[in-house]
């Protein structure tokens, strides 16, 4: 039998299939010990020929965006890490369609200048519209899900299906996606007419709160924790007095206390650490259990 790698490049191009590829260089945590193989893919058959080779090879397979909202621990992936560069983006009659690897920026631009509104708080979201849907990304008032028509994903039998909105069973920063292994393709979202004055004055508006209040001069991956039920978690974060706080080359950052930095060359081992001592603080001194936002892989 011939190795995973050769019958890879039977398909795929070589130039495609790096080994033993740091992840620090694929998130924007900047931190992650290697994948074994990261593969990039730039079309659905390209996309189930590796899944296909993956299974029958016995290979893990993970997904990845833009690799904003993962920690790839230090000891790396066993598998291959695939990373879809399809990122075409059409509008359609009342509606726009984008593949999972677009950017979501973009999208939101594209939208906006279009005198279209719902996509003014998605606007600073760096990641790809693939991690947005299976996150239910939001800020600022608008979420994924409001904007959302429906997705074409391939389930693990690499069969493509579509399904609407309902079915995503979104809810906050959770869907569908997050308790199964498949794999967005593609999601259409719909146009809304509005005032592109008021758009254009509302991303500026967010634009600022997110550069005043958020520390994005350093690698985070965002928010680290979710937002709790009946209380908010960077608040709790800063009563605690917890803002500063480093373990290693990780800190809670001074600007916002939802933020978990790699200050100063951390490694994954150190952001874990600040996590759980994060967790453990917010446990005794408030008696609040919290939970973690950002997508923990790796060993
Ligand atoms: C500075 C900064 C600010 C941020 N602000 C916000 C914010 O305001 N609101 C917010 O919600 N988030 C925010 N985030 C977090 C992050 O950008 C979002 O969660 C984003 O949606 C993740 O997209 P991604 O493409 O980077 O996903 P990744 O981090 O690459 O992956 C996240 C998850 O999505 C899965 N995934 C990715 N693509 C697919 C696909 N095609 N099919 C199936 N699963 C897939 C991955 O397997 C993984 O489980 C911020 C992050 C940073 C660094």
């Amino acid at each position: 039998m011939i190795s995973y790698y050769d019958k890879l490049v039977q398909n795929i191009e070589k130039k495609d299939i790096l080994i033993n590829e740091p992840m620090s260089k694929h998130t924007s945590f900047k931190v992650g010990g290697n994948a074994d193989y990261f593969i990039f893919v730039r079309n659905i058959s390209d996309l189930k020929y590796v899944l296909k080779v993956s299974k029958e090879y016995n290979i893990e397979t993970f997904i990845i965006g833009n690799g904003t909202n993962i920690l790839v621990k230090d000891k790396g992936f066993r598998g291959a890490i695939i990373k879809l560069l399809m990122d075409k983006i059409t509008f359609d009659d009342n509606k726009i369609i984008a593949e999972a690897g677009a950017s979501l920026i973009l999208l939101s631009n594209k939208v906006s200048k279009s005198g279209f509104t719902g996509f003014e708080g998605l606007s600073g979201i760096p990641g790809s519209v693939g991690g947005a849907v299976r996150m239910n990304a939001g800020a600022f008032g608008n979420e994924i899900k409001d904007v959302l028509i429906e997705t074409r994903y391939l389930d693990e039998n690499l069969e493509e299906h579509t399904i609407n909105n309902k079915e995503h069973n979104f809810e906050y920063r959770k869907s569908i996606f997050s308790t199964n292994k498949y794999i967005i393709l593609e999601s259409s979202f719909k146009l809304e007419k509005g005032d592109i004055d008021q758009i254009e004055n509302k991303i500026k508006e967010n634009y600022t709160k997110r550069t005043t209040s958020q520390p994005l001069d350093k690698p985070s991956a965002g928010s680290t924790f979710k937002r709790g039920e009946d209380f908010i978690t960077a608040k709790l974060i800063d009563d605690a007095g917890l803002k500063g706080y480093r373990i290693g080359g990780a800190e809670i950052s001074t600007k916002h206390a939802g933020f978990i930095i790699n200050n100063n060359n951390a490694t994954a081992d150190d952001i874990i650490k600040l996590i759980k001592y994060t967790k453990d603080v917010i446990k005794e001194k408030f008696g609040k259990v919290i939970q973690t936002e950002i997508i923990i892989i790796g060993e």
